[in-house]
């Protein structure tokens, strides 16, 4: 289950489980999970999130927080795509430069290495609509940029905003259950 709505989080570097939502600030030195103790690395999103929650609440001009919450989703696939084939050992440059695309990624990348397609991963966490309200945002990023400024109102950063929210969950739970590296779990006594 996703554990709560999370702006960012922290990745264990040795067993790469993202601590987040409310966990994560009760991390402090050594890894709950394998005991490593080290350097914590930020997940690489955090600055887009950082940057997103600064101008949601100083900028007049909300749209950008659509613009970002897309580009954050983009970023997020992209390093979990990149982690995945890292611990598949596969040259990820040779594959991401093939597939640029970001519904190819979906849709070929994500589904062959998974096994599943990525609306059905969703299916499985409590994000259920998150499919279709990212389709939705992404609409009216594309209808906004190619020139129609009043495709963005209130509403839409609105949803904007959760859907950045439930974008850094959603990658985080798909982190832990597909690239956090189980082997270093401690034995539980
Ligand atoms: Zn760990």
């Amino acid at each position: 289950m996703i554990n709560g709505i999370a702006f960012s989080g922290i990745q264990c570097p040795q067993c790469l489980y993202i601590f987040y939502g409310r966990n994560q600030f009760e991390i402090h030195e050594k890894c709950p999970i394998c005991n490593f103790s080290g350097a914590w690395w930020v997940f690489p999103s955090g600055p887009l999130c950082k940057i997103l929650t600064a101008i949601l609440n100083h900028s007049k001009h909300e749209f950008i927080a659509v613009i970002l919450t897309c580009t954050l989703f983009e970023c997020m696939l992209q390093n979990f795509l990149k982690q995945y084939m890292g611990k598949l050992e596969i040259n990820d440059k040779l594959i991401l430069k093939k597939h640029r695309n970001i519904e190819e990624q979906i849709k070929i990348l994500y589904k062959s290495f998974i096994g599943k397609s990525f609306k059905e991963s969703i299916q499985e966490t409590e994000l259920k609509n998150y499919y279709d309200e990212w389709k939705e945002i992404k609409k009216k990023r594309n209808l906004f940029i190619h020139g129609n400024v009043y495709a963005i109102g209130t509403e839409t950063v609105e949803k904007s905003i959760k859907l950045s929210k439930n974008t850094f969950s959603l990658f985080a739970w798909l982190n832990n259950k597909y690239i956090h590296d189980k082997k270093h779990e401690r034995k539980k006594s």
